[in-house]
């Protein structure tokens, strides 16, 4: 089979190249080559078709995209199952693979309809007064890139690490060029024919290359974006590529990876935290026979326990079957190919030659169900151990890519961390550990050099999902040695392609630009706004209140009514002896309440439902006597796509009779759409519906 690349809205399939063997058996899978592609051509279809057609979607829509393709691609995941074994997965190797792939998508489409606005351009934090009078004030936004995400992926996570990368830029507005890695380039065409066939995404979005880049990064440009997983050397050729370097080309590296875990002094044998750590070494030496840049390949252990240690990790590796994983009872398959296998006995002869010795498994002579040790790319699992660390750097050096650990005993805590900081930057390390207070230790003292770090005890390790497993809503990535980037991490990897710009100006002119209302800018009261349905309703439509008075018959009664007879507002001597009020004041949330009161218009219209209060700060005490008034501005609307309501933020503002502010906050509403005035034309919502 000769794979295909999808270039300029079509696919195209190379000619001859490079025959790609199947893990398992050796048997050709599928022949792989680039050549002939229009690489500048394909840049250019992306940035003059799709980035055009993404970019005119509103993040909301985009992330109702992601969701649909979520849908289809799992509807048709038993075609990724059965190419899955060619790429030498079990069962559950491919699960976090096509699964896992797909859940990221799931939950990018539930996060950028969350916490995203349903616009076309993110306007981010708040705005900043730069002037004494107001007038001159700042504010930041961000823009999808004009660019192209150009995705280059590792072999061994051939479809998640596809729809990680591409769920972050879709989301954005950006369209991609995916480059998956040759050896499973099979695998990740196929669930990109499916992209395509699902016909969610609009032409241009996404472009497919299977085989090598050719003259692809000389068309780069400064708006693109590259992002790289694989081997160091690699990424810093492709990071230093000279239209990287010229353009200021935006670069994210995910490269090899020491991550450690730790047996912290407490988890003596019998502890649950021993079991646990034995447990966790011994799978993520298994799990895709160790080919993942998040496995564990230092695990440190106090002196005292590495003897009782490796003794437990041997008995539990004597359980792992390597062999064809359609076999039944085969608990570990092979490696990507045979050359990822002759790579992975190289390192470990390094790692031997620099003093760790090998004390379970032999690279060369090994037991297999159902397979052939001279065809498929296998390995058993090779533990090793090295009695003094710190001697040997190779042990924190070198990576050998495939089912393979290196225990190393510490004294102390200094110790630990400093043996773990010998990685030179990790995508994740892990402690096992009962006492918090170590833990709380260890993990200031190694932060610094760790992209995510996990604290494992029994209370959580049931649910916990494990050293291995980077997670959408986390950041993935690591410093120095593991290349310096950060993907996912809910919308921090959304900002990765967005441009973000500082704005100064008046008020009103970034209330325009911004579609919000800015501090300072004009306010119109003429009509009362809860009488606006979501289109008629604009930033800056507000009401000014009535006033009212607060007496101290108000505030015994909202202690009584509600319980809260905190003495400030009900003891007279003591609230006279509290430093901030010297005298009985009203309740925060009575003002509040008495805010309410004054700002909402209470018949029926198109505000449906009060769904929060953010920032709510209480600014200065309200007094029996004193006189409230609220100026409530409508600061921003946000449209749900697929919704007859959006929701809409409003400014609150409480003074007092010398215009002091009492308390400021946002009000949440959820405001019916509709055309004009208040009619309602729908049936309300019961209330704000969860985003699936
Ligand atoms: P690699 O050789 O660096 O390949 C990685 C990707 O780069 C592949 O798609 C490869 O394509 C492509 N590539 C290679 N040379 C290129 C060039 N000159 N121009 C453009 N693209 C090029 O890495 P590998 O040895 O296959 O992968 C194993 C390594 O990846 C391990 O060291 C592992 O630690 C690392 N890894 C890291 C992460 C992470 O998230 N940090 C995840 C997985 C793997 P071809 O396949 O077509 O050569």
């Amino acid at each position: 089979m000769q794979l295909h690349s999808y270039a300029q809205g079509q696919w195209r399939a190379g000619t001859g190249g490079l025959v790609l063997a199947h893990a398992i058996s050796g048997a050709p899978v599928a022949t792989i080559s680039s050549q002939g592609l229009d690489f500048a051509g394909m840049l250019a279809h992306a940035r003059q078709v799709g980035g055009p057609a993404l970019r005119a979607a509103t993040f909301h829509e985009r992330a109702l995209m992601l969701k649909a393709l979520a849908q289809y691609l799992l509807a048709r995941k038993e075609t990724y199952y059965a190419l899955s074994p060619a790429t030498g997965a079990t069962r559950h190797d491919a699960w976090i693979d096509i699964e896992g792939g797909i859940g990221t998508l799931f939950a990018y489409s539930s996060k950028g309809r969350r916490e995203l606005p349903n616009a076309h351009f993110l306007v981010e934090g708040a705005s900043e007064r730069l002037s004494r009078q107001g007038s001159f004030v700042g504010q930041h936004i961000a823009v999808p890139r004009r660019g192209v995400a150009v995705h280059i992926n590792a072999f061994n996570f051939p479809c998640w690490g596809m729809l990680e990368k591409l769920s972050v830029n879709l989301l954005a507005g950006m369209p991609a060029i995916v480059k998956p890695a040759s050896q499973t380039a099979y695998l990740a065409e196929a669930m990109f024919r499916d992209i395509i066939a699902s016909g969610v995404l609009p032409e241009g979005a996404v472009q497919l290359i299977c085989g090598g880049v050719g003259d692809l990064f000389d068309h780069l440009l400064p708006q693109d974006v590259v992002t790289f997983t694989g081997s160091a050397s690699t990424g810093h050729a492709l990071r230093s590529h000279p239209s990287v370097q010229r353009h200021s080309v935006r670069f994210t590296m995910e490269a090899d990876s020491l991550n450690f875990s730790l047996l912290g002094p407490d988890a003596v044998p019998g502890e649950a935290e021993f079991d646990l750590f034995v447990e966790e070494v011994a799978r993520e030496m298994t799990v895709k026979a160790g080919q993942k840049c998040t496995a564990i390949r230092r695990a440190l252990v106090p002196r005292a326990l590495l003897d009782p240690i490796c003794e437990a990790l041997r008995q539990r590796l004597q359980t792992v079957r390597t062999g064809d994983p359609a076999s039944a009872g085969v608990t570990m398959g092979a490696l990507a190919s045979l050359a990822q296998r002759e790579e992975v006995r190289e390192r470990v002869a390094e790692l031997q030659q620099a003093g760790a010795e090998l004390v379970h498994g032999d690279p060369w002579r090994f037991e297999l169900q159902d397979a052939d040790p001279l065809r498929g790319a296998f390995l058993p699992p090779l533990l090793l151990r090295c009695r003094d660390p710190h001697a040997q750097q190779a042990v924190h050096e070198v990576e050998a890519f495939g089912p393979v650990a290196t225990l190393m005993p510490f004294d102390d805590t200094e110790d630990a961390i400093a043996l773990a900081r010998r990685g030179g930057g990790s995508l994740v390390g892990s402690l096992f550990t009962a006492d918090a207070a170590l833990a709380r230790e260890i993990v200031l003292g190694v932060a610094t050099e760790h992209g995510r770090l996990l604290v494992i005890d029994r209370h959580c390790a049931a649910e916990s999902t494990g050293h291995g497993s980077p997670l959408p809503a986390l950041v993935h990535g690591g410093p120095g040695r593991a290349g310096g980037g950060e993907e996912m991490g809910g919308i921090r990897g959304v900002m990765h392609y967005l441009q973000r710009t500082a704005l100064q100006g008046s008020p009103d002119a970034l209330s325009t630009i911004c579609e919000q209302w800015i501090e300072g800018a004009a306010r119109d009261d003429s009509v009362h706004p809860f009488r606006k349905t979501l289109e008629a309703l604009r930033p800056g439509d507000s009401v000014v209140s009535a006033e009212r008075s607060v007496s101290l018959a108000d505030i015994e009664h909202f202690a009584e009514f509600t319980g809260d007879t905190f003495y400030v507002h009900t003891d007279e001597a003591a609230a006279a002896a509290n430093p901030f009020f010297g005298t009985r004041a009203a309740h925060g949330y009575l003002v509040v309440s008495l805010a309410a009161g004054l700002f909402v218009d209470p018949a029926p219209g198109p505000v449906l439902a009060n769904y929060g209060v953010d920032s709510l700060r209480f600014l200065a005490p309200v007094f029996p006597g004193d006189r409230l008034r609220v100026v409530l501005t409508c600061k921003q609307k946000n449209p749900r796509a697929g919704h007859d309501y959006g929701e809409v933020r409003w400014d609150a503002q409480v003074s007092n009779q010398r215009d002091e502010i009492v308390a400021r906050y946002d009000v949440l509403t959820l405001v019916q759409r509709g055309e004009g005035g208040s009619a309602i034309t729908e049936p309300a919502p019961r209330a704000a519906e969860p985003v699936t």
